[in-house]
């Protein structure tokens, strides 16, 4: 009977910390729910508890109390590090990117989530790439696809099979089917990648 030869140990790679050997802090930034948004130099994060704070990389500063009062490295200036070393957000002093198709937004005072090709509003007819069925938009979630799950199926909207198309990082747009406004109070909410969806505007360009 023939078998895989083990790997190499040099191959062996754990993708996560041990948790057993990080401070409380440094375990609380690679735990903890938190939104990074690049702002250029700067970066805004968006704590679990919804509180909003400034973190500059390159001065190591943070404008919460933990580090402002006690001068610790909080578990912002923690998390900010990790998302730039894998890649979730821009270096400092690179232009946030557009999170649905990679553009740069330029230097901006508010976190772009997306660039103006892909910005779409709470209101706007969208059509679903997939099916050609018209949508109301209801709002832009800063959240990516592979984040975000679906209720009904307990997958995520990345992993859900008519999506495997799109971006996993894409920003997830929620919406109702416009056939659904008309005959429903209370229409079905359903959860799009950004890229899945085009404007109205431009489809009717190519018709
Ligand atoms: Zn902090
Ligand atoms: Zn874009």
């Amino acid at each position: 009977m023939s078998q895989a030869p083990p790997p190499a140990t040099d191959d062996l790679v754990a993708l996560a910390p041990d948790p057993g050997t990080l401070s409380e802090r440094g375990l609380r930034a690679w735990t903890e729910r938190m939104a990074v948004r690049s702002l250029g130099e700067t970066y805004v994060v968006e704590s679990q508890s919804g509180a909003h704070y400034v973190v500059d990389p390159t001065e190591g500063s943070c404008s919460c109390p933990d580090a402002r009062m006690r001068g610790e490295t909080c578990k912002h200036l923690r998390r900010v590090a990790l998302e730039i070393t894998t890649g979730r957000v821009p270096p400092p002093g690179e232009h946030p990117i557009c999170r649905s198709c990679g553009a740069e937004t330029g230097p901006a005072d508010e976190p772009p989530v997306l660039c103006s090709a892909c910005a779409i509003d709470p209101g706007d007819i969208v059509l679903d790439r997939e099916t050609g069925d018209r949508l109301v938009v209801l709002r832009v979630s800063p959240r990516r696809a592979d984040e975000t799950e679906i209720a009904a199926t307990g997958t995520t909207v990345a992993a859900h099979p008519s999506n495997s198309g799109y971006p996993p990082g894409d920003p997830v747009v929620e919406v109702v089917y416009a056939s659904d406004v008309a005959r429903r109070d209370d229409p079905r909410r359903y959860a799009f990648p950004r890229a899945r969806l085009e404007s109205a505007d431009d489809a009717a360009v190519v018709v």
